[in-house]
């Protein structure tokens, strides 16, 4: 339910909206907006009766919210979120007009490997360090990542290259030392839903980049990122990453559907992943490339120097060159990066 106020509402009409919500046991959730204010109730457990709240001074109107996911949904508030990143001469703003390039290795190996392509990778556009220091496996014998190691190295990278970070939290115990290292914490496809995981990401002062699991429809898909809203964070990106399909061509399948939908259905901005989508190089700049052009906000692609020798997800990673190819290749479609 949103409860709509006349233009330049008094505080004491709203005080009085908000009080009313607050007695029936649920939360009120202002919305300021440039055209009008509103109000959304949020934890009711059914239907809200539109009676309650329009005899009240300042009610224009009562707007019931249709989908269960509420402050991700357009419905409640229509303008795109943008996300900001640091400030003045280095600010990165994701959901604006600019494609933001994340981009780097799928797993920090040492200070020097990370180094090198976050050079690389900075040279050709992107704003974004990427880089694990905390790996989810799929075997227990692969390479994990260099834990705090890696976090450290990666703080380094910032420090050298002026890039801002994003790395996984793979689980609740890590997310308080990634948070301290961080700009933006990621959550993988395996971790969608770990609701206690997603809970601990909303109460956490930085931006969460959130994975669609492999496995989830797209109501599973909003409902996590509400997860982490509910918990007051609202600085939260929508990333696609492939689904698992039948196909063999390619490691999972990029859902080019899901871009226009979450486009509409979510204020929140879009981040597509076509590295993890692919699983094999040759298919990450087309991929990438029908990203751009869908009016995405972000790209996160995995680059690695020497992939060959890379110790997690070598095949899709890019060259640096093939980087600085696909950059070129989205700035000649006229996408401001
Ligand atoms: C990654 O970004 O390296 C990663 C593990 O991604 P995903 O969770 O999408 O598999
Ligand atoms: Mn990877």
């Amino acid at each position: 339910m949103l409860i709509v106020m006349h233009k330049e509402v008094a505080a004491t009409d709203l005080d009085a909206v908000i009080r009313r919500i607050e007695d029936q046991g649920w939360e009120a959730k202002p919305i300021p907006g440039g055209e009008r204010t509103a109000v959304g109730v949020l934890r009711n457990k059914g239907p809200v009766d539109p009676a309650m709240f329009l005899d009240l001074p300042g009610v224009r109107d009562v707007i019931p919210v249709s989908k269960p996911y509420k402050l991700v949904s357009r419905e409640m508030h229509a303008k795109d979120t943008v996300i900001t990143l640091g400030t003045g001469d280095n600010k990165v703003c994701i959901g604006a007009d600019k494609l933001v390039l994340m981009a780097g290795p799928c797993a920090v190996e040492s200070e020097n490997q990370a180094l090198e392509i976050a050079h690389a990778v900075k040279e050709a556009g992107a704003k974004l360090f990427r880089g694990g220091a905390f790996k989810p496996r799929s075997s227990p014998y692969s390479f994990q990542g260099l834990g705090k190691k890696g976090l450290e190295i990666l703080a380094r990278v910032r420090e050298e290259t002026g890039l801002f970070i994003v790395t996984e939290a793979t689980d609740h115990e890590v997310c308080d030392l990634v948070e301290e290292y961080t700009d933006i914490i990621q959550i993988g496809t395996r971790n969608m839903q770990n609701y206690r995981l997603l809970r601990r990401a909303g109460q956490a002062g930085k931006p969460v980049l959130l994975k669609r699991g492999m496995w989830a429809t797209m109501d599973e898909f909003l409902m996590a990122a509400e997860y982490i809203m509910s918990e007051g964070n609202e600085q939260v990106m929508l990333c696609e990453r492939g689904i698992r399909t039948f196909t063999r061509h390619s490691r999972n399948t990029l859902d080019v559907n899901a871009i226009p939908y979450t486009q509409k259905e979510s204020h929140l901005p879009v981040v597509v992943d076509p590295s993890h989508a692919a699983g094999r190089r040759d298919q990450v700049i087309p991929l990438a490339r029908a990203a751009a052009a869908m009016g995405i906000d972000a790209l996160i692609i995995e680059v690695h120097t020497h992939p060959e020798k890379a110790l997690s997800d070598g095949p899709q990673s890019l060259y640096p060159e093939q980087f600085q190819e696909l950059v070129s290749g989205i700035r000649d479609m006229n996408i401001n990066i």
